[in-house]
């Protein structure tokens, strides 16, 4: 269920007040919701007895989740630091304003859309 609409304003470079404390709220809850998802999957990974293949399978699904939600709960923390530094909404890459648009969609995410699908493209993203 969403209520916000989207005209909200792409191109102004300075977060809103408002704005910001939405996505913080929203930032605040994804933190809860993924430290309960990995909670709950780090249980799942702690077999007392040998797996079948089966158990195997599931678990490697496991081990994958729980990689995903805990990469997405650093996001979410780094998010939130930039909240706190006022650097929130703007691209790791090219520095440019995140859209409104991208960031009701994931508020946690540090780069634009564009950088993103460059990123995946060239690999850039896995260098450190
Ligand atoms: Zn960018």
């Amino acid at each position: 269920m969403t209520s916000e609409s989207n005209d909200l304003p792409s191109g102004s470079t300075k977060p809103d007040f408002i704005l910001l404390a939405l996505f913080q709220s929203r930032l605040r809850e994804r933190s809860l919701y993924l430290g309960e998802v990995i909670r709950s999957q780090r249980r799942r990974l702690r077999p007392s007895e040998p797996l079948d293949d089966v158990a195997l399978g599931e678990s490697d699904a496991t081990l994958e989740h729980l990689r995903l939600a805990e990469e997405a709960l650093a996001a979410v923390q780094q998010a939130e630091e930039r909240i706190g530094r006022g650097r929130y909404g703007l691209c790791d890459d090219c520095h440019e304003p995140i859209g409104w648009d991208e960031l009701l969609q994931a508020p946690e995410q540090t780069v634009c859309r564009g950088c993103s699908q460059f990123g995946e493209l060239d690999g850039s993203r896995l260098r450190s």
